[in-house]
């Protein structure tokens, strides 16, 4: 730790709090979050730290770096490559407006930053705007990957935040216990069409119901044929036969290539939902900008 100077706090998380520092010696700014733990007197579990060492392997430039994992008095400190800002603040910042070409080249960033940590069995599972980090450079950098894994999925575990559900996908919401990678891909259709909209919600549900009852009215709710296996999710209930409304009508300035590719996004049966390397071929993406792909 003394490798390092604090200089000001830039965040306060669902794991921990964020601080921009200095490398004394190289002089290089990083991120150094300091994690909380549901017990402090039982110090980090070692299957997290296991959990957490292995993630300083995933190297990608869409991919906020894990430099080091700093391990003393029972406590954890990660040190990670510092960004500027956050896709939220971004949102903030465009005043309800995301240039479409912006919109295209962030949504292509997240894309190339899952299916590297895919093809690596790593999920995210906790994908938000917050969590979506960019550089001085305009690059979008996926933050927090794994650490679900190693900590837990956010729950309320600490009363001052609020973890939001906006982005879970239905089966996640119903009490599916089974992940895998379809859970960053619903979440990355919630953050697309928000990109889309200037940085509008696409469905800011306040509680599990209101997020099922969301989704369902935009997407239909799911039968037989479109989700065979709902019924059989741990904590499924009835929900209205809602019948879906055109995303057209959500997601106006999106191009009717970039809605197709929300559509196989955001389908409620997880195994039907597209992956992140059928989604980069998508050709929503057929004109981006040959620089944007690695
Ligand atoms: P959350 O649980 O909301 O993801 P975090 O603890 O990850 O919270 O981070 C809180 C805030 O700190 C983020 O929203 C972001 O603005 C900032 N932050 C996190 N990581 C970094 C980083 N590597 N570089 C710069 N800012 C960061
Ligand atoms: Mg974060």
């Amino acid at each position: 730790m003394q490798k390092y100077e604090k200089l000001e706090k830039v965040g306060e998380g669902t794991y921990g709090t964020v601080f921009k520092a200095k490398h004394k010696e190289t002089k290089e700014i990083v991120a150094l979050k300091r994690v909380r733990l549901d017990d402090e007197d039982e110090g980090v579990p070692s299957s997290a730290l296991r959990e957490i060492c292995l993630l300083k392997e995933l190297k990608h430039k869409n991919i906020v770096r894990l430099y080091d994992v700093l391990h003393s008095d029972r406590r954890l400190t990660m040190v990670f490559e510092f960004c500027d800002q956050d896709l939220k603040k971004y949102f903030d910042s465009c005043k309800g407006k995301v240039d479409s070409n912006t919109v295209k080249s962030f949504m292509f960033h997240l894309l190339q930053g899952l299916q590297f940590c895919h093809s690596h069995n790593v999920l995210h599972r906790d994908l938000k705007p917050q969590n979506l980090l960019i550089s001085k450079s305009g690059e979008l950098k996926l933050a927090d990957f794994g650490l679900a894994r190693a900590f837990g999925l956010p729950k309320e575990r600490f009363s001052a935040e609020v973890v939001t559900l906006w982005y879970r996908p239905p089966d996640v919401l119903m009490g599916a216990k089974m992940y895998d990678t379809s859970i960053d891909m619903w979440s990355a259709g919630c953050i697309f069409a928000e990109m889309a909209n200037g940085g509008r919600p696409l469905l800011p549900g306040s509680d599990v119901d209101d997020q099922l009852r969301r989704i369902f009215k935009l997407l239909g709710t799911p039968n037989e044929l479109t989700w065979p296996d709902m019924k059989k999710m741990p904590e499924y209930r009835d929900f209205p036969a809602f019948s879906a409304i055109p995303l057209a009508s959500v997601t106006p300035t999106l191009s009717s290539s970039g809605r197709e590719l929300l559509q196989n996004l955001l389908v409620c049966a997880p195994s039907r939902r597209m992956c992140a390397e059928k989604a980069m071929q998508h050709c929503y993406f057929d004109d981006i900008d040959p620089s944007i792909r690695v």
